[in-house]
């Protein structure tokens, strides 16, 4: 195997010029060709060297050094985080919490440019429904939520300020999501609206979605693609169906013609439901954000456990004994293999790694590894000297959504700023893209990725460049697991959740689709 060093954020970064012409960047925003300047983009984030030194790890070299733990989590993003806190408060005693990563947080962490704070993925918290028991619990014991004459109230300054979410259709921008659709449209959303709302009765749509009710109806939704259900349904309106193939791509890194039509269904009945233009109710719902997205949260459950958070520690085999679990660990920083033991582990990443590190892995572990496909996802934050100028339409938002285009749109990290005065901010801009695209991603050189993201955004704000100081390109090779028709409660992922064993699994891929809900609830199940 490997034993040099792998690369962690900062040493990784490297500092790449972006090749756009001025000709090309010129003709794009329609002015001078100065504003089309080479933009310093860079990888930052992601230790691919150390995950990829799994694939090699057939021989390893005696330990250097030997450590025994009450329990042990392996994996420190949201789920192995919950698992941590859980367990201590069970009344566990020394659990340590293994890392490949630099930081904690995973999927959720966060990034910095110009001292302002961008995510590097996740970015928001809907706020808890009643099944996010332990969720809940924990934003009280934040402060976050607080009861107030039997009401759940959330703390003002971490809710998504207003306006929330644009889109940018026809030319101008409106408020909302939703496109503005003619008179077939709008009975076609009422027809969607009425069919969500008769399939959410009873709570069978949930968050954590293993406590919804499961029944034959749901059974079948769960065996065809959303596209097939919705064109059963006649719902062929051409901007209903961009809108509900955004959702699924926005929440489920990939398409309504991808997923199951439990998955798109479960969007909207788990949540806020469906309204259609002229329905009573909002379509957007409550959600706790900040500028480095759910990093805020992240860090407030890694910060308790001080010196028992171990980063940079790549989990290379876990072998379940008849009395211990044995978890070998390189360490990144000292070059070094380490023997951790404990009574009990928790296997706090993806399956497909779990699958390749578990001595022996039991056949639901082989089958849900070969079973759960992956979304690879690009995370662009663009950091701006002053915001660009707007359009016409509703003012700027959170969110900010380009209508008919495959990339996600923008979040902008400023938002949440009680500055009187628009000034220095990162746009963060996401792609989810095609399986078929993660070599690519892949590839040395951030330039073209930097450019394709810019161009999403351009089309929005013509003269971005003239404000860009820098792009930083985050990318997650294996973002998270695509809800495919049959995915959500295969029996294999049922198997693992029920894993009683020294050996115990938590990450959002038992649901077979990633929030941040599902990682923490599995995390505070494994370890009860
Ligand atoms: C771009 C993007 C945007 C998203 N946006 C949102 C959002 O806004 N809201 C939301 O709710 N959810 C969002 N999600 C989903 C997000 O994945 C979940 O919210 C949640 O963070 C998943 O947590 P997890 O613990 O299950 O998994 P992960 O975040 O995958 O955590 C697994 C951890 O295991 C570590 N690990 C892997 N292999 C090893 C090894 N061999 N040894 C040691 N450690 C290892 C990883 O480094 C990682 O820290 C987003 C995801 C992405 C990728």
């Amino acid at each position: 195997m490997g034993q040099g060093r792998a690369l962690g954020p900062d040493a990784g970064r490297r500092a790449v010029l972006a090749r756009a012409t001025a000709a090309a960047a010129a003709a794009l925003v329609g002015c001078t060709p100065d504003a089309a300047a080479p933009i310093p983009a860079a990888w930052v984030g992601a230790s691919f060297d150390r995950g990829h030194r799994l694939r090699s790890a057939q021989q390893l070299p005696p330990p250097a050094l030997r450590r025994r733990a009450g329990a042990i989590v392996v994996g420190a993003g949201i789920a192995g985080l919950a698992a941590a806190r859980a367990l201590a408060a069970a009344g566990v005693d020394d659990v340590q919490v293994l890392e490949l990563e630099d930081s904690a947080g995973g999927n959720a962490r966060g990034h910095a440019m110009g001292g302002m704070g961008c995510p590097l993925g996740a970015h928001y918290l809907p706020l808890p429904g009643p099944e996010s028991i332990e969720v809940a619990a924990w934003l009280h014991e934040l402060g976050l939520l607080r009861s107030e004459l039997g009401r759940t109230v959330a703390d003002e300054r971490h809710l998504c300020h207003s306006l929330q979410e644009r889109l940018l259709v026809d030319g101008a921008w409106v408020e909302g999501l939703l496109p503005p659709v003619d008179a077939r449209g709008a009975a076609q959303m009422r027809q969607f609206s009425a069919r969500v709302a008769a399939l959410g009765r009873g709570r069978r749509f949930a968050l954590p979605a293993h406590r919804g009710a499961w029944d034959d109806e749901l059974e079948a939704l769960n065996r065809i693609t959303f596209a097939q259900w919705l064109d059963a349904a006649g719902l062929d309106d051409a901007r209903l169906r961009w809108y509900l193939d955004y959702c699924c791509r926005d929440d489920y890194g990939a398409g309504s013609a991808t997923v199951s039509a439990w998955a798109g269904i479960h969007y909207f009945a788990s949540r806020h439901g469906f309204r259609a233009p002229g329905e009573a109710g909002s379509d957007s719902e409550g959600l706790l954000t900040w500028p480095e997205g759910n990093a805020w949260l992240a860090r407030r459950l890694a910060a308790p456990l001080g010196e028992r958070l171990h980063p940079a520690r790549t989990v290379l085999r876990v072998t379940e004994g008849r009395h211990d679990v044995e978890v070998l660990a390189w360490d990144e920083a000292n070059s070094q293999l380490e023997a951790w033991t404990a009574p009990r582990a928790v296997l706090a990443l993806p399956l497909f790694i779990a699958a390749r590190i578990v001595e022996s892995p039991p056949q639901p572990l082989r089958d849900a590894a070969a079973l759960l496909a992956y979304a690879p996802w690009l995370v662009a934050n663009l950091q701006l000297d002053s915001p660009p100028l707007e359009r016409s339409g509703a003012p700027p938002a959170w969110d900010n959504v380009i209508y008919g285009r495959a990339g996600l749109g923008y979040v902008d990290a400023m938002h949440q700023s009680l500055l009187p005065r628009r000034g220095a901010t990162v746009f963060t801009a996401y792609l989810a893209l095609e399986r078929s695209e993660r070599p690519a991603l892949l590839a040395a050189d951030p330039a073209p990725w930097a450019e394709r993201a810019l161009r999403e955004v351009e089309l929005a704000h013509p003269e971005i460049r003239r404000h860009l100081r820098r792009i930083d390109l985050m990318r997650w090779g294996h973002a998270m697991a695509i809800p495919l028709p049959g995915v959500h409660r295969h029996p294999a992922l049922q198997a693992l959740r029920a894993a009683r064993g020294r050996l115990r699994y938590a990450h959002a891929d038992l649901a077979g689709y990633s929030v941040f809900e599902e990682a923490f609830t599995a995390g505070c199940e494994a370890a009860a």
